[in-house]
């Protein structure tokens, strides 16, 4: 970390304002680079990779990714003081994995909370312990994405086995130092029938002090991205869940669960 930790520089693809989503209120969304996954269904491939990137967007090279101070992007994130204050809003991270980047995670939560914002983060747990205890004194909401409970078939379709992300949600709902809230990506053909999704929700029951989990279903947003990062999008095939999918997953993680299940997030 810089001597002054507001001079740590991190490596972010975005940053998007007046979200009403990822988190309470009125948020302004930080993108960070790098993820140790590789999620088929990704609908932000240009976070995966770290090193910075071009990519084809309306036919023209767009660069990705951007090196960038704390100070400078809290910055751009106080702009919107006004709006926070009056919805309760702050400051999300996203990516990516935003504990790829330890250091600049920590530095920006930090920054924000000593700015008198509420933080959330957007993260998959797929880190050593010691860098998630270290951001956690910082963070008002930790939006944890449990995946599936099965190790063989989260490896499949995301590239790792998820024991570690489960240890992670264990240790984090026991710290009770962040409110903590289970998002599930809900996946045609990897977890979107009714004894996946109640696994998930018992799972998440069992957490102490989880109270909801939310159910975020399959989109292809991202598919022209992969075409203007010269990948093949492998989703080709997979429909969206409709609504009536959605809703009966809901119930079904409900009534095994007694959390509070909401579609998206
Ligand atoms: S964890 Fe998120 S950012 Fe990383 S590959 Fe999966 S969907 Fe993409």
């Amino acid at each position: 970390m810089a001597e002054n930790y507001l001079d740590t520089r991190g490596r972010i693809f975005d940053i998007q304002r007046y979200s009403i989503h990822d988190g309470s209120g009125i948020r302004t969304i930080v993108f960070l680079k790098g993820c140790v996954l590789r999620c088929k269904w990704c609908c932000n491939p240009e976070s995966q990779e770290y090193k910075i990137q071009t990519m084809l967007v309306q036919g023209k090279p767009k660069t990705i990714g951007q090196d960038i101070t704390v100070r400078e992007v809290l910055e751009t994130v106080e702009r919107d003081r006004t709006y926070y204050r009056r919805s309760g809003g702050g400051m999300t991270l996203s990516g990516g994995e935003s504990l790829c980047q330890p250091d600049f995670c920590e530095a920006l939560l930090r920054g924000a909370k000593e700015r008198g914002l509420t933080t959330a983060m957007e993260s998959m747990a797929c880190a050593e312990w010691g860098v998630i205890e270290r951001i956690l004194p910082y963070l008002d909401t930790y939006l944890m994405d449990i995946k599936h409970t099965d190790p063989a078939k989260h490896e499949k379709f995301t590239g790792r086995r998820n024991e570690l992300m489960l240890e992670n949600a264990r240790k984090v709902a026991a710290s009770g130092q962040t409110e903590l809230v289970i998002r599930v990506p809900v996946i045609p053909t990897f977890n979107c029938t009714v004894p996946e999704i109640e696994s998930i929700a018992r799972f998440a029951a069992s957490l102490p002090g989880v109270k909801k989990m939310h159910l975020l279903p399959y989109h292809r947003l991202g598919q022209d991205k992969y075409e203007g990062l010269g990948r093949d999008y492998e989703m080709k095939e997979i429909v969206p869940p409709d609504n009536a999918t959605m809703e009966n997953l809901a119930a079904a993680a409900r009534r095994v669960s007694g959390l509070d299940v909401q579609i998206g997030g």
